[in-house]
This record gives structure tokens, sequence and C-alpha cells, in this order.
């Protein structure tokens, strides 16, 4: 039910408002702990908030956000449908990369965002969240190569993140090809999917709630 993921949302984003586990709440003006649909098929997950996600509390509201934005505008996926979040939900001082015991004691919390929302394809904006899904990987390497993993079926999308693509023509490039094969992931989701409840059940009655309908996001 939607009313009941939103509440679960709700109360994840209390907790993380009077969190102390690690210590980059201190001086923050606002947690971000994320913001979309509670229902969305697609969830995006970067590193940490930044100057302007810390005054509003909400993630990718800068550059980057902007970017981001206008990525989703060009395969018209609209930004209330999608979910998004960061690795660490306070704002690292100065910018700086979340440190590994920070991205530890935020984790619950992404896990449990994932858990409610339980999206279709998951993906991920530079190393910090991509490491969750490829821990060996480069994202120089693997950025727009998916995995698909789970039953039922989850792509793994890795990305760069839009503030390096912003600073290199050459990432912003491939971050906007990559992007553009987004549908084709989804559209891979929904054949796997599809042929995995064929298989299991043949004589089911259809469920209109099931992931398979929800997937029409464009
Ligand atoms: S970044 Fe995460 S673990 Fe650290 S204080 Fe904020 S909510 Fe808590």
């Amino acid at each position: 039910m939607t009313e009941d993921r939103a509440a679960a949302l709700k109360k994840i984003a209390e907790e993380v408002r009077t969190c102390t586990r690690c210590p980059l709440y201190q001086g923050t003006t606002n947690p971000v702990p994320g913001a979309g649909h509670p229902d969305a098929e697609i969830m995006f997950i970067g590193e940490g908030p930044g100057f302007y996600e810390d005054k509003q509390g909400l993630p990718f509201v800068g550059r980057s956000g902007n970017y981001l934005n206008e990525l989703l505008r060009i395969i018209n996926l609209d930004r209330q449908k999608v979910f998004i979040t960061n690795v660490v939900k306070h704002r690292p001082p100065e910018n700086r990369d979340p440190q590994p015991d920070e991205i530890l004691a935020c984790k619950p919390y992404l896990d449990q965002q994932i858990e409610i929302i339980n999206p279709a394809v998951i993906v991920t904006l530079g190393r910090f969240s991509m490491a969750r899904y490829f821990p060996d990987g480069k994202i120089s390497r693997i950025h727009g190569q998916p995995k698909f993993m789970g039953d039922p079926v989850i792509a793994y999308y890795p990305l760069f993140h839009p503030a390096a693509a912003l600073r290199n023509p050459e990432l912003r490039k491939a971050m906007e090809a990559d992007i553009k094969r987004l549908p084709d992931v989804i559209a891979e989701v929904q054949k796997r999917r599809a042929s995995t409840s064929s298989n299991a059940d043949d004589s089911s009655d259809s469920n209109n709630d099931g992931p398979m309908q929800q997937l029409s996001l464009f």
C-alpha cells in the first residue's frame, strides 16, 4: 500500500533527523533522507548531500540536481515517479567524500528504504553507491552496464555521478548515452519478470498491482 510505504519512509526520515550514529550530522543545517514516490520502480542513489541539499533538506537540488533533471527529461522520466537518495544522509564537510565508517553507519537507513520501496531498477550515481553492488567495479569501466539479479529480478545500473559528468565533457557524453539506455534496462526487467511469472504459474490470476503494470513509467 502506498500509504504504508509513505509512513515507513517518513519514520526513517524522522530517525535520520535525530541520528548521531556518525559525526556527519555535526554542523549540518538539515538531514537529507531522500525524496520521491513511495512506490517508485526506479531508485537513484548518489553519494551524499551537498551545499544546496543541506540547505533545503532535499536530494539533488543544486547544479547536479538540475543536471539530473535534464537527464531524466531526455528519456521523459518524471522525477515525481522515482525515488532519489544518497548513501549518507548528512552533508560531509566541504563536500568531501563520505568515509567507509560513515557509509557503514548510515547503511541501515538506505537498506530499509530499498526494502520498503522495493524498486525494479536501482541506478547508482557515482562510485560510492556503485560499490554496494559492484564491490570490485571501476566506474570508468562498468558505467552503463546493468547487472540483473534476484527473484523477482532487479537491475542494478551504474552511472557516473552527475557532478563528475558536469566537470568533464567526455563523462557527460557517456552519461547521456547511458541514461538513454535506461528504458532498455527497464524493458529487460519487464521481459525477465514476465518470463519468470509465466513459467512459475501459467494458470494464476493476473495481479494488476504487480511489477509489470507498475513499470509503465514513460
Ligand atoms: S550520515 Fe547517516 S549515520 Fe551519519 S549521522 Fe547522518 S543519518 Fe546518521
